[in-house]
């Protein structure tokens, strides 16, 4: 079956860049856009800070796609989440909101992307947010995305900052500014108590436009192109099978993960993979797929001895309820949570110039990051990744269908650098949390525990234990033509005329977070580009 209406620009998934580019796109009366997500419009749960605990397992709202086993990882398969709904895994995702280092978006711009460097993002940055925070003039005051301070308080977060600056680190009031460096009260993407996605900031307040298209519960199968150029796309819609042309361009916004999958299951990648498949060539560009990123996240857990301050005691039984009054007349408590109430951003070495890992500093321990069930004893839990990891794995279709998730292989902790960022880090949150600040709270660590001390023993206790932070970037990397990338600093195909690509898969390297907002920020500079070119 073919749609009728003639659209000027068809975006394929709706989530943090997506959802963000169709609602740009369409204040453009003059536009005709069509969003097509694959997943459903919303979840109930998804606007409570806490859905992040409830969705990372839920097929309702996620992709629940998992790595391939590998040596590096101990032959584990490990879960990679991704949302599918409105909002993507903006709808699902642990609510931290990092912008990056300025020298992150440096290095794009040094790497070839034109128009990508820090001082030419700042605004976009900007243009984006509605910071409820203090105003400094770096931080965005009327964008659509509302960003706030953590307003939870406990003495608990008052001793870890104060053990993070005894053993030599800082408090810093605004991570988000250009220095990145210390520790510092989380930043959300929440207002209010509830979460802010794309679909909630900047769908929404959309869809009342008569030239803005949704469709959800569409899944978009193949690409279709006429010589080496991109028509339309065709999917499926509850059985029903559609084909819609772009009149303009189609832009893919499927997400680290599903983008390479779309482009080679339309015959666009590397020519062994799709002959592996029975698939054509139509472009081959060997990129795709390749350059693959990720946080492989290292914790440790501790019991706490004051059982006040751990969500542990907390928030099980009945005190749960006590939770849920504290969440509805104050916004604060276990449901208004954040992954992780404070962050820090430090430096493993003296000569490193900014931070290279990232903490999440936790007051309460689960049992089974799987199961995300609370333990029954007061704990806390410090996790750690390296901000900008040097190995590469890759994500290649699997099958010629759609439904058969791609394998998903991290490569994980092959690079010394990595292995070197990633052993010390781990030493480092077990200095901060030793120091004295915490003595009145601290008991034992008890997972993985002091027997696991050398750098041998961390890193084989990373490869068997630790999951990733669901930050997969890169599978479809930004750059000049030729130099292992997928599309050009306009986002445009390499070779390929009428298709752009639009999320995280495009970043050449990692930036130095969580990658929601940069995700958005992208969604932001290809509604800039496209406009400026229609
Ligand atoms: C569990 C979890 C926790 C996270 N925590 C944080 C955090 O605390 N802070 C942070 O900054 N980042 C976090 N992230 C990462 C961040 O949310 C992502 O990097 C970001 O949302 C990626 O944006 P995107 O636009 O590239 O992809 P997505 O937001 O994943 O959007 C892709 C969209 O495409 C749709 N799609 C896929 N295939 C198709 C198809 N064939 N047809 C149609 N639609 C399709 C998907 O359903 C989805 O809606 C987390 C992610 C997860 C999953």
């Amino acid at each position: 079956m073919a749609d009728d209406v003639r659209y000027d620009y068809v975006v394929v998934g709706g989530g943090s860049a997506g959802a963000t580019l169709a609602a740009r796109l369409s204040e453009d009366a003059r536009l005709q856009v069509l969003l097509l997500e694959a997943g459903r419009a919303s979840h109930p749960v998804s606007r409570l800070p806490v859905s992040f605990g409830l969705l990372i397992h839920n097929a309702a709202a996620n992709w629940l796609y998992r790595s391939d086993p590998e040596k590096q990882t101990a032959m584990r398969e490990i879960p990679v989440p991704r949302g599918k709904l409105l909002g993507g895994s903006s709808a699902i995702n642990g609510l931290v909101y990092v912008r990056g280092q300025p020298q992150d978006y440096d290095t794009w711009a040094q790497m070839g992307c034109r128009g990508w460097n820090w001082e030419q993002l700042a605004p976009v940055f900007r243009r984006m947010e509605h910071y409820e925070g203090p105003q400094s003039g770096e931080r965005g005051e009327d964008g659509p995305l509302r960003v706030s301070e953590v307003p939870d308080r406990n003495p608990l977060y008052d001793a870890i900052k104060q053990a993070a600056v005894a053993a030599g680190y800082k408090i810093n009031p605004d991570y988000n500014s250009p220095d990145q460096d210390g520790i510092g009260t989380t930043q959300t993407t929440i207002s209010r108590g509830r979460r802010q996605s794309t679909h909630e900031a900047y769908l929404k307040p959309a869809m009342a436009r008569a030239n803005l298209h949704v469709v959800t519960e569409a899944q978009t199968e193949r690409l279709l192109l006429e010589g080496k150029r991109c028509l339309g796309v065709e999917y499926t819609r509850r059985g029903e099978r559609v084909q819609v042309r772009a009149g303009r361009e189609v832009v893919l916004c499927a997400g680290g993960v599903a983008s390479p999958q779309l482009l080679e299951l339309s015959g666009i990648g590397r020519p062994d993979v799709l002959a592996e498949h029975g698939i054509a060539v139509q472009h081959a560009l060997p990129a795709v797929g390749e350059n693959f990123r990720d946080h492989i996240n290292a914790r440790i857990q501790w019991r706490i001895t004051d059982r006040s301050v751990s969500y542990n005691h907390m928030a099980r039984g009945w005190r749960m309820g006590q939770e849920v009054l504290k969440y509805i007349t104050k916004g604060t408590g276990f449901l208004s949570l954040p992954s992780a109430p404070l962050v820090a951003f430090l430096k493993t070495r003296r000569d490193m110039e900014t931070p290279d890992v990232q903490m999440h500093l936790v007051p309460y321990a689960v049992k089974n990051p799987k199961l995300r069930q609370l333990h029954p004893f007061p704990a806390m839990t410090v996790s750690c990744y390296q901000l900008r990891p040097e190995s590469l794995g890759s994500i290649h279709i699997r099958s010629a269908d759609v439904r058969v998730q791609p394998a998903i292989r991290f490569n994980f902790l092959a690079d010394r650098i990595d292995q070197m960022a990633m052993s010390e880090g781990f030493r480092m949150m077990r200095r901060i949390v030793e120091a004295q600040p915490l003595d009145a709270f601290r008991g034992d660590e008890y997972s993985p525990g002091k027997g696991v001390s050398t750098e041998a023993e961390i890193l084989d206790y990373i490869r068997a234990n630790s999951e990733t932070a669901y930050h997969p970037i890169g599978t479809c990397r930004m750059g000049p033509e030729g130099a292992n990338t997928v599309v050009d600093e306009q986002l445009r195909v390499h070779g390929l005329a009428g298709l752009r690509v639009a999320d995280a898969s495009i970043f050449p390297t990692m930036p130095s977070g969580n990658t929601n907002a940069p995700s958005i920020m992208v969604g932001e500079k290809a509604a800039e580009l496209l406009r400026s070119a229609a």
